[in-house]
């Protein structure tokens, strides 16, 4: 093969998206693994490497990535329309986790086929802290000694109070040097966590091949039992989004607050989410976002203008969902039942750490690296569900988005900000419920 031709296979090979080819290497290293059985389990070393590299990237992430969400998040710069809709984004969020995990705890979806595929021992070799340690440990004694040792929970808390401290400093100072200085610092943080996803896909790049093994080892051992539950996750996953859609969003937000037909309000924001759902990325749909906030369901622009691109940035309802499916996956893998304060723990990460989460394809699966290492669990369990993320991505990134439009939509209500005889609240199916 001459030089050029090398050249031309590896740039074919790199126009096709990292998450499909990764998606490719999930399905040939299961096959792999069940062709070849217990000898596909010598490539474990390689998964574990991949493992490694993503243990590495965990508090940089936090920290560069948080400091720049609590960058937006400064009080008064917020106003009364922001404080509103930050504080729906923060509840449904929370809200968006604890059906993710109640829903999983229902299905179990990872105890068919890969139960204690793990060995326990990997897992916590301390017993889990009781509901009043785990609320206590989010704050750290030393924040420094919390993130030399990589505790997640702690360092988030840290980092995200200590950006409300730069943000307010930086409102209310005259000094010029501090404020410049204030002002350099996020730009340094800016510029470290464009740094940290490069090196994310960096590491994702040799994701391919680290799924690969890893699949391949899961294969290897477990045998033809193992595809269950990556199903059942798919399944859990879908059933917890329409969950929150129907009982959250249409059931609380649309109707509750906003006393308006949930079916006006689905077809309204119908062109958000069928574009959410094609392209896995909730900050590149916020132009059609927008246009479905502007033109079908009325709402003017002084409110969707700041609370769509805060939310696309911020407020990751299906996002923050996935780590509670994923934490129980990840348990019935484990063999081990999470306590209630491990998952309070989950909810209090998933919702803090989804601020810093970005809008873009697959975030999500870097913000598993977190959950699953304030419980205690082997971050393997990434590279695992990483061959099916293109599909849980769709989901989640479907979500985010129409829960940016209805908790606008609510803000909107709330500052008689909405045309209520706008296309959409009139075309629905059901006439609305109220004026
Ligand atoms: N892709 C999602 C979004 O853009 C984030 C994620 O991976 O969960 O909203």
């Amino acid at each position: 093969m001459s030089n050029s031709d090398t050249k031309s296979v590896w740039q074919q090979y790199r126009s096709v998206s990292i998450v499909y080819r990764i998606g490719v290497a999930f399905v040939l290293g299961s096959i792999l693994g069940l062709v070849v059985g217990q000898p596909a389990t010598a490539l474990k070393p390689i998964g574990d490497l991949f493992v490694r590299l993503l243990k590495m990237l965990i508090v940089p992430i936090v920290v560069f990535t948080l400091l720049m969400g609590v960058r937006q998040l400064s009080p008064s710069s917020l106003g009364r329309v922001g404080l509103q809709a930050v504080g729906l984004y923060a509840v449904t969020s929370a809200l968006a986790v604890a059906i993710g995990l109640g829903v999983s705890n229902f299905i179990s979806p990872g105890s068919r086929g890969l139960e204690q595929l793990l060995a326990q021992a990997e897992a916590r070799s301390t017993e889990a802290p009781n509901a009043v340690e785990v609320v206590l440990n989010i704050v750290p004694t030393n924040p420094l000694g919390a993130m030399a040792e990589g505790n997640v929970l702690p360092t988030i808390f840290f980092v995200v109070v200590f950006g409300l401290g730069l943000s307010l400093v930086w409102e209310e100072t005259d000094d010029e040097a501090v404020r410049s200085g204030i002002e350099t610092f996020f730009d340094l943080a800016d510029a470290g966590a464009e740094a940290m996803y490069k090196v994310v896909w960096g590491v994702m790049e040799f994701g391919v091949i680290g799924v690969f093994a890893l699949m391949a080892n899961v294969f290897g051992k477990a045998g033809v039992d193992a595809i269950l539950p990556f199903a059942l996750l798919i399944g859990t996953m879908l059933v917890a989004a329409v969950v929150h859609i129907g009982v959250v969003y249409l059931g609380g937000l649309v109707v509750g607050f906003a006393g308006r037909s949930p079916f006006a309000f689905l077809s309204g924001s119908r062109d958000a989410m069928v574009t959410a759902l094609s392209i896995r990325s909730s900050s590149g749909t916020l132009p059609v976002t927008m246009s479905d906030a502007d033109e079908n369901l009325g709402i003017e622009e002084r409110i969707y203008g700041f609370s769509l691109p805060l939310g696309a940035t911020i407020n990751m309802d299906g996002t923050a969902m996935y780590q509670g499916v994923a934490a129980i996956f990840a348990a019935n893998i484990m063999g081990v039942s999470l306590s209630l304060a491990d998952q309070f723990a989950v909810v209090a990460v998933a919702v803090l750490a989804s601020i810093g989460t970005a809008g873009v394809p697959g975030s999500g699966l870097i913000m598993l690296t977190l959950v699953l290492t304030q419980l205690g669990f082997p971050l393997e369990i990434v590279g695992l569900v990483a061959g099916v993320d293109p599909i849980l991505d769709r989901i989640r990134t479907m979500v985010n988005v129409t829960g940016d439009l209805a908790v606008t939509t609510v803000v909107a209500k709330w500052n008689s900000a909405v045309d209520f005889t706008a296309e959409a609240w009139n075309d629905g199916v059901v006439p609305s419920i109220a004026d």
